[in-house]
């Protein structure tokens, strides 16, 4: 089968590997139908996320899929083959404290697709004909038909995570977003569906600002007002209720910190690099408070968002920008990392 492999930074290639096998009674062999491309990928791409995550050449990539059922282990009897199902972009136990704590994505025993040897090999990458998706019942979502197969590609991580950790909003507050990629963009499309107004999107590239303004944003750019000001302006000079930070780099947090009131809360929403630090200092004289939200317990919201984008409530097109063949990977990896031709989120078909 074809499958998307690590070759090395800014390199990736589309590589015949072996189909996957069930090696467990609890195992199922999902028929891939659509596959994206995750920061988190790019990330990988780019090697700045080595520390956590090393990648050597030869290692499948992709955590973010959809399928049809093609073959179960005798233990399943909730899913049978033709059905369809989505992924989180982990799995997990399902009896360890953490999974009894309902944080499955801090699974003690936590695997996660195509992302290296790390997080559980010999798990494979999601990008990729065929995948083998361990304790499946536990695992999988089954897809609502009013999902299309793109649309479901948002559901193992972006979408999904985003609305957890919005999921705090209770209508009415003012919230401002940095960043305007896919997690900023999935962002400002939960404040707005969880009732929050106005929202303000912050960002310097004026196409996604464009989309984020689409979906009921008021855009920031950066490159020519000071945000803080602008905000002032609009809440009689406190800064807003809550911010969150999609970008994940030390400069962004540290700038949209201050864009909070007193008493408001700073969302994290994008990867921070563990050897970061960050000045706490205005937070702790603000009484901020601070809210990690990184990938949390996904398929607990899983069900939730499907319905949500079942009823049309949340509407996945503005995040997915192209959809490509898998074979054309390496140009869609290139794509995602140059914002070519306006490309936010990726899907992959095989
Ligand atoms: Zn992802
Ligand atoms: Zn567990």
């Amino acid at each position: 089968m074809k499958a998307v492999i690590y070759e090395g930074t800014r390199k990736v290639r589309v590589e015949n590997v072996p189909v996957p096998k069930l090696l467990a009674d609890t195992d199922v062999i999902i028929r891939v139908t659509a596959a994206s491309i995750c920061g988190t990928d790019i990330r990988l791409y780019w090697g700045t996320m080595t520390n956590v995550m090393p990648m050597i050449d030869g290692e499948p990539l992709g955590h973010e899929c959809v399928g049809v059922v093609e073959e179960v282990g005798q233990a399943v009897t909730g899913l049978k083959v033709g059905q369809r199902v989505v992924s989180p972009f982990s799995v997990h136990c399902g009896t360890c404290y953490y999974c009894e704590h309902d944080v499955l994505t801090r699974c003690e025993s936590m695997q996660i697709f195509g992302v290296g040897k790390g997080f559980g090999a010999p798990l494979g990458g999601c990008q990729s004909e065929y995948v083998r998706v361990p304790l499946a019942e536990r695992v999988l979502l089954k897809l609502d038909e009013r999902v299309s197969d793109e649309h479901a590609t948002v559901l193992p991580d972006v979408l999904t995570g985003v609305f957890a950790g919005m999921e705090c909003l209770r209508g009415g507050e003012t919230v401002a977003v940095t960043g305007c990629g896919p997690t900023g963009l999935a962002a400002v499309m939960c404040a707005r569906l969880l009732g929050a107004g106005p929202i303000f999107a912050i960002d310097h590239h004026e196409d996604r600002l464009a989309i984020a303004a689409g979906l009921g944003a008021i855009p920031i750019n950066f490159d020519h007002v000071d945000p803080r000001e602008v905000l002032r302006g609009h809440t009689g000079g406190r800064g807003v209720d809550v911010v969150a930070d999609t970008v994940g780099k030390i400069g962004s947090v540290n700038t949209a910190l201050p864009l909070a009131r007193p008493y408001g809360t700073m969302i994290l929403l994008g990867y921070i690099d563990p050897s970061e630090t960050l000045p706490i200092g205005i937070a702790s004289l603000n009484h901020i408070q601070i809210r990690s939200a990184l990938v949390p317990a996904i398929r607990r919201y899983q069900p939730r968002v499907m319905q949500l984008i079942a009823d049309g409530r949340l509407d996945p097109t503005p995040l997915l920008s192209h959809v490509l063949p898998l074979a054309d990977a390496a140009r869609a990896y290139e794509m995602m990392s140059e914002r070519q031709d306006g490309a936010i989120k990726i899907v992959l078909k095989p």
